[in-house]
C-alpha cells in the first residue's frame, strides 16, 4: 500500500529555493508558538515569508517544557524579542477528556504516559494562561511583549486575549 509519505516525496523531488535570509536570525526578531492544526497558515496569516519569524507548533499551542526550551533559544541564541500565543477555535483539545485519555491508555498498555495532553475547557482561558507561563518563565530575557490570540478557523480571524 503505498503511504501518503510517498506521495509527499514525490512532490519534494526537484524542489529548490533561492534561499534570500541567509542568516538564522529571524528578521522580524518574533516568535509564534500555536497549535499544529493543519487549518492554521501561519505565514499567509501575519504575511510573513520565510527567514522572518520562529514557528513553534505542538497540540494546542500549549507550553510546555519544550515550547519553553525552544522559546529560550529562540530569545538567547537566535535574538527573538516578541511573542505571539495564539490558540484557535475548533481544536481538538478544546473540550477533549484528559483523565479518559490517560485511563484509555493504562487500560490499553499498563502505564500512564509522562505528560499531560493540555485538554481545556476554556480556548480564552488557556490562551490566558499560556501568556501568563511566559511572562513568568525567569530565563527568557524578553517578555514584555508577549500576547495571545485565538484564531477562528471558520472565518480566518485573529483576535487578541490578552
Ligand atoms: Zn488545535
Amino acid at each position: 500500500m503505498a503511504s501518503v509519505i510517498d506521495r509527499l516525496l514525490r512532490n519534494a523531488q526537484g524542489f529548490e529555493i533561492a534561499l534570500e535570509a541567509s542568516s538564522n536570525v529571524p528578521s522580524m526578531r518574533v516568535t509564534i508558538a500555536t497549535c499544529m492544526d493543519s487549518r492554521i497558515d501561519v505565514f499567509r496569516i501575519f504575511g510573513l515569508t520565510l527567514g522572518q519569524a520562529h514557528v513553534l507548533r505542538n497540540a494546542g499551542g500549549i507550553v510546555t517544557d519544550d515550547m519553553l526550551r525552544s522559546l529560550v533559544l529562540s530569545q538567547r541564541l537566535l535574538q527573538t524579542r516578541e511573542v505571539i500565543l495564539m490558540h484557535h477555535t475548533n481544536c481538538g483539545l478544546h473540550g477533549a477528556d484528559e483523565e479518559a485519555l490517560q485511563e484509555r491508555l493504562r487500560a490499553e498498555t499498563g502505564m500512564v504516559p509522562p505528560y499531560a495532553f493540555g485538554a481545556f475547557d476554556d480556548l480564552d482561558a488557556s490562551v490566558r494562561a499560556a501568556v501568563r507561563v511566559v511572562r513568568e518563565h525567569t530565563f527568557l530575557p524578553h517578555r514584555d511583549n508577549v500576547r495571545g490570540f485565538v484564531y477562528e478557523v471558520e472565518t480566518g480571524r485573529v483576535r487578541e486575549v490578552v
